[in-house]
């Protein structure tokens, strides 16, 4: 006889949306950038600024901490540095980087 019990116990079902989440890390998100400070170079997710967000300017690797203070705040960049950690999981946000153009040939 089909026991469907011993079936559900040895497959495990996952969503793609949360295969997303569960694979990844921040370090690989292109939301995670380098803040480059006066004396040390610290890591933030973005996510929260809205023109980067939104997909409409392309997120930098690298912003220096003044600039990104001008566009999120004191508030916002205390926000950034709080997901500044490359091993943790993602989050839905999750969004691969995006290679690098090649210059002309
Ligand atoms: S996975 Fe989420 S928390 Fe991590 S850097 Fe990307 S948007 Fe930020």
């Amino acid at each position: 006889m089909f026991d469907i019990y011993n079936m559900w116990k040895t497959h495990r079902i996952i969503l793609p949306e949360a295969r997303e989440m569960i694979i990844n890390r921040c370090c690989d998100c292109r939301f995670f950038i380098c803040i480059q400070g006066v004396q040390e170079t610290r890591y933030g997710c973005v996510e929260c600024i809205p023109q980067y967000c939104s997909l409409s300017t392309r997120v930098p690797n690298v912003i220096f901490v003044m600039d990104l203070m001008k566009m999120a705040g004191r508030d916002g960049l205390k926000k950034i540095m709080e997901k500044g950690n490359p091993g943790a999981q993602a989050c839905e946000i999750w969004l691969p980087r995006v290679a690098p153009k090649k210059g002309p040939q």
